[in-house]
């Protein structure tokens, strides 16, 4: 199935080039790249980006627990009090600097993304992928220095997410209909 999905080269990849590598990664599948610009988010457009859902916030803070249980840390706050704060971190971080936000379009584009740019913490991440190539952040190092992982790029989780967030980020002008001169090979 054809779908769409948000992805934004956060101020690390962009301070450190990689932009372009990032595109290629995804347009080398046949993934076809539909709208783009760069811009230096507002704290308003951050905070809608991670917006307060309740579902993410207990992900995001039970993805942390999981961690310090690996090494044996002991938590007292809830996946929520943890998601609240890691929400302001990536507020912090995505106002820090110049992000590039683009919408990719092609066969099943939220799956074969994430696949492409790799799970949330570098260190573990395949190096096959954006992620691990490019990256080894950590959990513990990101909590020592008090902000969000640096992994690079956020992409949508699902379809629907993938939906919200590009109008979010993007009018309808700003996205363009066009083909790729391989689609046909691909697709037929
Ligand atoms: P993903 O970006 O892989 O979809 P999430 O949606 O779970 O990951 O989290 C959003 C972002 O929050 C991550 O990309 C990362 O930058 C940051 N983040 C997630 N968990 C933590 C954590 N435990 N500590 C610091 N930052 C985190
Ligand atoms: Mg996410």
């Amino acid at each position: 199935m054809i779908d769409r999905t948000l992805v934004i080269v956060k101020p690390d990849g962009v301070y450190r080039s990689l932009t372009g590598k990032i595109i290629s990664s995804l347009e080398d599948t046949g993934l076809k790249m539909i709208a783009s610009k760069m811009v230096r988010p507002s704290a308003e457009l951050s905070g809608r980006h991670y917006a307060e859902d309740e579902k993410w916030l207990n992900d995001v803070g039970n993805k942390a627990i999981a961690s310090y249980k690996e090494k044996g840390v002991n938590v007292t706050e809830t996946p929520r009090e943890i998601g609240m704060r890691i929400r302001q971190f990536l507020i912090d971080y995505f106002t820090s600097g110049p992000v590039v936000a683009m919408v990719f379009e092609g066969n099943e584009a939220v799956f074969v993304t994430r696949k492409v740019l790799g799970p949330t913490e570098p260190r573990k991440a395949d190096p096959s992928t954006i992620r691990g190539r490019y990256s080894s952040d950590s959990y513990d190092l990101a909590d020592r220095n008090k902000r969000a992982v640096k992994n690079l790029v956020h992409m949508s989780e699902d379809r629907e997410i993938a939906e919200k967030e590009i109008a979010l980020w993007f009018s309808k002008e700003e996205i363009v209909s066009f083909s790729r001169s391989d689609e046909e090979i691909m697709y037929k």
